[in-house]
Formats: C-alpha cells, structure tokens, sequence
C-alpha cells in the first residue's frame, strides 16, 4: 500500500468544515480590514528564504526542503510566507509605487521538522503583511485582526505576548550585554546553546532546555537597552491596545529566531498545544525590503498556523452538512428518469446524490441516511406510470406525491420544505 511521507497529512471531508470556517473567519476579517489576498509560489530560489530568514536559523540550516531543477539551480519548497511576500512586492513595479500596501496570503508551508502534535512537515498558514509605513498603528492593526480572527474562530484560552526587540542600534548595545551575560556563565549553558553564543546570542533566550531557562530569568532584558523612538513605538502599540481593549502580556524574551525583526514582536501562545504553545507569531520588519535590494520600506505582518488553530476548535461542534436530497429508484427507466431529474434539480441549485446501482430500497435509503439527506426521492414503478415523485421527508419519515414533470415547481416545494 502506497503511504503519505511522515509529516504530510491529509485533510479528510470530517476535518474540512472546521478547516474552512477558520479560513473563512481569516478572509472576512482581512477584507474587512482592507487586506488582499497575494497568492505567493509554493517554491522559490533557494536564495530568497536564506536572504530573507537568515543563513544562522535553523529554518535555512536545517529545516529546508531544497533541491536542483533541471538546469542546476537551487530551489526551496517555502518554508514560511514572508519572504515570498517581500521578494513579490519588490519585484512588482506597480504595488511597491504605492504609499501602503497591504496583502494576505493563505497556503502550505514545508518544513523538514521531527513530526509531532502541532508540528508538521507540510503544514498550513495563513499571514498579512503591511508595507510603506512605519507607524505603530499598523503594529495594532495587524496585531487586532489577529485576535478578532482567534476569538471569531471560538478560540477561548490564550494570551497575546508582547515585546520590542528595539531597532539595529540599539538591539546592538543589548545584545553586547546578553552576550556577557552568557559567557560569564557559559559553563552551565546545553550543548547547543554553547554553540549558540558565538553565532546568534539572542537565540539563546529561545532554549527549552532546564539549565538555560533558568540562566534565562536573570538575563538582562532589551526593554531596559530601547533607544527612544523605540521606546515611543512601543507605547503607542500599548496605547493603541488598551484603548481598543485587547489584552495583552508583555514578554521581554520574545524575540523570535528570525534576523529581520525590529521593533514589535508578538505572539498568540496557549498552553494547550503541549510543546507548540504559539498559533500565531509576527512582527515588525522594516529593513528586510531593503535586504531583498528594495527602496527602504517600512514594514510589519504576522502569520498563523492553521492546524494549530485547528486543534484549538476541535471541541466546539460545527454543524455538519449533508446532501439536502438522495434518489431512490428501481433501475432501469426508472434510473434514467432519477438522473434526468437529478441534474434538473442541480441546476436549480438543490445537492443530489444517487446510487446507479440496482439496489433494494432498503439499502438506498440506508445509504440516504448515511450521507445525512434531508430528503429521498422514490422513484418506482408506480411513480413511472402516474408521471410523479414520492418525497420522503428523512426525519420525519413522512411522505407525499409530486409531479415530476414541473422541474421548477418540484424545486420550490423542495425548497420550501427543506431548506436548512
Ligand atoms: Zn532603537
Ligand atoms: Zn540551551
């Protein structure tokens, strides 16, 4: 038996209901907010993800799908959204001309990752970005459509985090500091982090591991190192939010493992994903266009996991739906007549099931049940010769005759009578 790599999941039709409405919930509050959807390549050369994410992550170093076409030339299945976003925007002539502007984008991402719960290899995100401005209004503004989508998903136990990794200048002085900090214990630090201390400090406070969580709680914190437009940024954001009441943690670890970050980072955490405790991560930044050989342009943005968001609705019940109405016939004439009828009653908008297999009734309508039908049209012998239909009501089991000749009509009343 052919199976699926390790990692890769399918999305059956029980799963897709919840899928969509996450999705559905994410596009109405981005149109809402003026965001519009950018569908990005789902592979890119190699070059733009180690541009823009950073050749130190582990991302770029470790966790890539990379391979050559045909010509020799390094291509990478994304592994995250931004970068494309930023690689598109530059190489468009007609959007990076204007003051802002402002995309989502929802699809797979690829990561080669150890599987596990919340983890995946080929796992799916939906992101906004914001480009041209640098106020922190856009800070609230990606950070509110984030919670809206979180709380409009049914998603009730979690907590928004907050921080400022400050600008490169001032980022500088801290990360000097940190860096004494560590080394001054560097003999209690884990393997990785010992590593770690010589290429990228700030990814220490990103270890999960007990030694270094706790050399961790006395680290010095950026909050205390922001020059004083960074300062002013971050309390507009906090202004912003309180006045709009979404609440919020301030964590001064949050940094996030990637390079381009500046100022604001966020993320949406819960504690009941187990070890993959944030559905949702961003920030701002305002020199990764510029990176990617682009005028300097400000910008911020966030992405979300959409399994992980999964997870967190899998208890709220959404209402499955089924075909409103399954044929019942006894084959032969009486089949043709059933899909004659069938694809009338498409066209007018009703869903049809049928079986084209000669059957009893009995296992039809087992079959009508199964696939939740509100209602089974019978068509035998005796409805062949009078020109009619019988439409049993599946609930209720009741039961009348129609004509079957009057397609519009016979829609109506099936409208009238089943429509949920
Ligand atoms: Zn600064
Ligand atoms: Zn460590």
């Amino acid at each position: 038996m052919l199976q699926k790599p390790p990692g890769i999941e399918d999305i059956f039709p029980d799963r897709i209901e919840r899928w969509n409405s996450i999705m559905d919930t994410a596009r109405a509050v981005f149109s809402l907010h003026n965001y519009r959807e950018l569908v990005i390549p789902v592979m890119e050369y190699t070059e733009v993800f180690s541009r823009g994410i950073g050749d130190q992550t582990d991302i770029v170093s470790k966790e890539m799908f990379t391979f050559e076409d045909r010509g020799g030339r390094s291509l990478t299945l994304r592994p995250e959204g931004t970068a494309s976003v930023v690689r598109a925007y530059v190489e468009n002539g007609e959007y990076n001309r204007l003051a802002t502007a402002k995309f989502f984008y929802a699809g797979p991402m690829f990561r080669a990752e150890r599987p596990q719960k919340g983890r995946l290899r080929q796992f799916n995100q939906f992101g906004a970005e914001l480009f041209g401005s640098s106020h922190p209004y856009y800070d609230y503004e990606v950070i509110s459509m984030m919670d809206s989508i979180t709380k409009n998903a049914g998603i009730k136990d979690y907590s928004l985090l907050i921080n400022s990794i400050g600008c490169p200048q001032c980022r500088g002085e801290y990360i000097a500091e940190l860096r004494r900090y560590y080394l001054s214990r560097r003999d209690e630090l884990c393997g990785d982090c010992k590593n770690r201390l010589e290429k990228n400090t700030l990814r220490l406070l990103d270890c999960k591991k007990e030694p270094c969580i706790a050399i961790k709680k006395e680290a010095p914190v950026i909050t205390d190192y922001l020059c004083e437009a960074c300062r002013e940024h971050h309390t507009e954001l906090k202004k912003y939010l309180d006045n709009n009441s979404i609440t919020y943690r301030e964590d001064p670890f949050l940094v996030r493992g990637l390079d381009y970050y500046t100022r604001t980072t966020f993320e949406f955490v819960t504690d009941r994903l187990g070890g993959q405790n944030a559905f949702a991560a961003g920030g701002r930044y305002d020199n990764l266009v510029e990176h990617f050989d682009g005028k300097p342009t400000p910008a911020v943005g966030f992405a979300a996991g959409i399994e992980r968001m999964y997870l967190l609705i899998e208890d709220i019940p959404v209402s499955e739906k089924g075909v409103s109405v399954y044929m019942v016939h006894t084959g032969g004439e009486a089949l043709e007549q059933a899909v004659r009828l069938a694809s009338g009653l498409r066209a007018c908008g009703i869903s049809v099931d049928l079986d084209p297999e000669t059957k009893g009734f009995k296992s039809q309508f087992k079959k009508a049940d199964r696939e939740k039908a509100q209602a089974a049209l019978v068509f035998g012998g005796d409805e062949l010769a009078a020109g009619t239909v019988t439409v049993r009501d599946m609930k209720s089991g009741e039961q009348d005759s129609q004509d079957a000749s009057d397609l519009q009509a016979l829609a109506r009343i099936l409208k009238e009578k089943f429509s949920s």
